[in-house]
């Protein structure tokens, strides 16, 4: 889709919303199932919730279908790791305007998906493997690098803030379309890595730092970088009050995984606000959300 159509397509669906009280926005997790075990993940804190059998085509079919007729029209494809279910990315390509997946990048995602693809990329070779596994970042590489689909996704962490600039010219020299970040949101029962206000302040400083040296390469605007600032949104969050958020079972729920901690988040979902915001900082919106 042409990206400022595009742009202005979702800005409808808003006002849309607004009149009407549409939703359009949806997240879901399309599998329990991953290949990887990333130190920080919060889906396989808490197995007790996980499906263990995959969800058949012609479910999702339905569930999809359902979501178009009540007006949806806006994917996020989550999990688990989404690329293992190519039937279902494909699905969604055939139904909803706006599909976009996050994925580990180690399983390639065919050329006919014509959307946006933010791979999970957390630093440095030897660091994000040290986080993601041995090898995930080669065969990252192998398999997207010169794909202009692709945006990073880095969650920030204490340990590797400070190599921020390093990704960004990984996305330059991969030529992807540039990088975003979340900070990292405590979800579900591990704690342990919640960021505490002093290291939220550091880490606000660097994003501020590296956005001035490379504008158009780390796609978050200043009012993104501003909403980190203050991580209680636990009273309103756009994204978690108007979207859809399923798990595997389609239980609904606020957000990504089913304990997000809204006192502390540092979601870039959030930190969109709303597409109505979104009109304040187009540029780096053109690249986040369209290929
Ligand atoms: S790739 Fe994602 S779902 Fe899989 S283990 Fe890592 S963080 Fe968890
Ligand atoms: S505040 Fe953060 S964690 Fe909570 S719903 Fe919003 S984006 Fe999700």
């Amino acid at each position: 889709m042409n990206r400022f159509f595009g742009l202005s397509h979702i800005f409808l669906l808003e006002i849309k919303r607004l009149l009407l009280g549409t939703k359009f926005m949806v997240e879901a997790d399309v599998t329990d199932s991953c290949n990887l075990r990333c130190k920080h993940c919060y889906h396989f804190q808490d197995k007790k919730d996980l499906e263990k059998k995959e969800v058949p085509l012609e479910v999702w079919r339905k569930r999809f279908d359902e979501l178009h007729n009540a007006g949806a029209r806006f994917i996020l494809l989550v999990g688990g790791e989404p690329a293992l279910r190519k039937d279902i990315l494909m699905l969604t390509d055939r139904i909803f305007p706006f599909v976009y997946v996050i994925t580990n990048g180690t399983i390639k995602i065919p050329k006919e998906f014509k959307h946006r693809i933010y791979i999970s990329i957390d630093g440095s070779q030897n660091t994000n493997d040290s986080i993601r596994g041995e090898g995930t970042f080669a065969k990252i590489m192998k398999n997207y690098s010169g794909d202009k689909r692709v945006v990073i996704n880095m969650t920030i962490m204490k340990d590797n803030y400070k190599e921020l600039e390093e990704i960004v010219k990984i996305s330059r020299e991969n030529s992807f379309r540039g990088v975003v970040c979340n900070i990292y949101t405590a979800i579900g029962v591990n704690t342990s890595l919640t960021i505490k206000e002093e290291l939220r302040k550091e880490i606000i400083n660097e994003l501020k730092r590296v956005k001035s040296l490379y504008p158009n390469d780390l796609l978050l605007s200043k009012a993104m970088i501003n909403w980190y600032k203050y991580p209680d949104h636990r009273d309103y969050c756009h994204w978690g009050d108007n979207a859809f958020h399923f798990d595997v079972s389609w239980k609904k729920r606020r957000c990504f995984g089913n304990n997000a901690d809204c006192s502390n988040c540092g979601c870039l979902a959030g930190s969109f606000q709303s597409p109505i915001k979104m009109l304040s900082h187009p540029s780096e919106m053109l690249k986040i959300g369209f290929v």
